[in-house]
């Protein structure tokens, strides 16, 4: 190797690290932080998207690199918009994108109530907390604005003896709902809005699901966020843009509760996908207004729906790293998604045939009732998936518009007079056709050359077009389901009124479609390509033996080139 090259493979190994690498990197070197642990803390009040796959692969990444813990925590300190079910949904998302979960690294804030209403009594008993009896509107009239500063409270110098009894009797549930909070005693002056003496606790009776009726206060987010990371002892704690303002709130937070290893807080831009839906409010109502079949509508870009729709954890995985960690917030393209599942699948995956809107091609030279099985390279591209035998006879099944009575200028494929080659078959001559009364082809005609035969090394005669098609006799019917954005791009995602433009097209199932007979032994979740169509999956929710149904996951065309 001359040295040129040398120098060209150690650079291609320089692999860029972004802002968040670099400020691990120098807080382990400066011994700031001894051990790397990082967490990804929903809310159980949805399902997971697209963009939270942004966040789990980069905490995790982090734990991993560095040889650290990942935990994944939910956040339910927030009873009333928390449900068990969605539980469940987070934790098997998370254990699909990352390819494992430990479940000892499973965690709940809500085991952390005692340790917070601890951390709350310090602060009182340090003068940094007091109970407030102002009302929530009173509380947002003394904040002041942007320009001017606050009020400070009538109950702000309520002594500490005092204010450990009335917070002790909000616990102890002697209080109305609404009608008494502990606050943060900071700076009312403060330039961040965020410091004038934040809220830390509410009496509010709820039922929890975890913690049931024992608790009638509950800890605000901005409070509870900081204490649950350092609890567990999350030395880095990453969160999106929007949380930028609060950092000196969280710092203030585990400073004055006495932490011994503080976490640090960083942000990072959110992951936007370009016309895509992803806000909880609007797929809940798509689901509630029955547009889509669930949260894991192959439309949608829940987790659960990319699954559904044949995405696999490798091609998002693949999807979130070109997109990148930025401090800067920017949209991904859907289409670099779907290059991602292509090139995931594109090497794994046996290519098959499938005639979505079928038409009859009769070879009017083949024998009757003579089946003969071909032999067909699973994937080209891939000789080592090996062969399968494809029943091939006088009746076919061809694409409707791989055939045309008039073709248009550089058309390759049947037209009378025409001959092409059938896929992994025979070269056909189209001879004639046959029209219903209103004129619609229902049959195609033609010869075959047997000399022709594919893998005969048949050299004599060269064509321009080859179609794909499918033995009539021994096909299976399926239900094929074509999909596109379920909202109108062209007019925009949303209304004025908030709704969205739906795009009446977004699923659109062919009337009768026809596969090969190996398909219908197919697995739910089992993708496939369609050579010419697309990638397809079984359906895990509908598709049966009896009823095969496949979506499509992505079509063969791309629009979107890596850089
Ligand atoms: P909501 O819309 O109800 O606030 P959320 O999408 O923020 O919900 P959380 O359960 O609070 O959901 O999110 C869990 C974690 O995922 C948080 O740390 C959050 O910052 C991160 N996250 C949420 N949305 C995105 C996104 N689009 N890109 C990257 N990370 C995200
Ligand atoms: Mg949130």
């Amino acid at each position: 190797m001359s040295d040129i090259c040398e120098d060209c493979a150690e650079k291609s190994e320089v692999v860029s690290r972004h802002f968040i690498q670099n400020v691990i990197d120098k807080d382990l070197e400066e011994g700031t932080y001894s051990k790397i642990v990082t967490r990804f803390p929903p809310e159980p009040n949805g399902y997971l998207h697209i963009g939270h796959a942004r966040s789990i692969l980069l905490n995790s990444g982090l734990a991993k690199e560095y040889g650290g813990d990942f935990h994944l925590r939910f956040d339910d300190t927030n009873p009333t918009k928390e449900k068990a079910e969605y539980v469940d949904s987070i934790m098997e998302d998370v254990r699909w994108i990352c390819g494992e979960l430990d479940r000892e690294k499973v965690f709940y804030a809500s085991d952390y109530f005692d340790a917070m209403y601890d951390c709350a009594v310090k602060l009182i008993q340090k003068g940094k907390a007091y109970v407030c009896d102002l009302s929530a509107e009173q509380i947002r009239e003394y904040r002041g604005t942007l320009k001017e500063p606050g009020k400070d409270s009538p109950y702000r110098e309520r002594s500490v003896e005092e204010n450990l009894d009335l917070f002790e009797r909000m616990r102890a549930g002697e209080f109305e709902d609404g009608s008494r909070v502990l606050r943060a005693k900071i700076d009312m002056a403060s330039s961040n809005m965020n410091m004038r003496d934040p809220v830390l606790y509410r009496v509010a009776r709820m039922e929890h699901h975890n913690t049931g009726d024992k608790w009638c206060i509950y800890p605000m987010y901005d409070f509870a966020h900081p204490i649950e990371d350092a609890v567990e002892g999350v030395s880095h704690s990453l969160c999106t843009l929007e949380f930028e303002d609060h950092r000196p709130l969280y710092d203030w937070v585990v400073r004055e509760c006495g932490f011994d290893h503080p976490p640090k807080q960083i942000e990072f831009a959110k992951l936007y996908l370009t016309n895509v839906v992803t806000g909880k409010r609007y797929i809940k109502k798509l689901v509630e207004d029955g547009i889509v079949d669930g949260w894991d509508d192959p439309r949608l870009v829940s987790i659960a729906a990319l699954r559904r729709r044949g995405f696999t954890p490798e091609s998002i995985r693949m999807f979130i790293e070109l997109s990148g960690i930025s401090k800067a917030n920017s949209s991904s393209d859907y289409a670099m998604l779907e290059y991602c599942i292509r090139e995931d699948l594109k090497m794994k995956r046996p290519r098959m045939m499938a005639i979505l809107n079928p038409i009859k091609l009769v070879i009017t030279n083949y024998p009757e009732n003579e089946i003969e099985y071909l032999d067909v390279s699973n994937n080209q591209e891939n000789e080592a998936m090996g062969t399968r035998k494809v029943p091939f006879g006088r009746v076919l099944y061809i694409e409707r518009d791989d055939f045309m009575i008039e073709p248009p200028k550089k058309y390759f494929r049947l037209y009378p007079g025409n001959e092409v080659r059938l896929m992994n078959a025979y070269f056909v001559t189209c001879t004639d056709y046959v029209t219903d009364e209103a004129g619609n082809v229902t049959e195609v005609r033609c010869t075959y050359d047997p000399e022709t035969k594919s893998g005969s090394g048949f050299s004599g005669r060269k064509v321009k077009g080859t179609i794909h098609w499918v033995c009539a006799e021994t096909a299976r019917k399926a239900e094929i389901r074509l999909y596109e954005n379920i909202v109108d791009e062209e007019k925009g995602v949303y209304n004025e009124d908030g709704t969205i433009n739906l795009n009446p097209n977004s699923l659109t199932v062919p009337e009768s479609s026809y596969v090969e007979p190996e398909l219908a032994e197919a697995e739910q979740g089992e993708s496939f390509q369609f050579v010419r169509q697309g990638y397809f999956v079984v359906d895990t929710k509908d598709s049966s033996k009896e009823h095969l149904v496949f979506n499509r996951i992505v079509s063969m065309k791309s629009s979107y080139r890596p850089k």
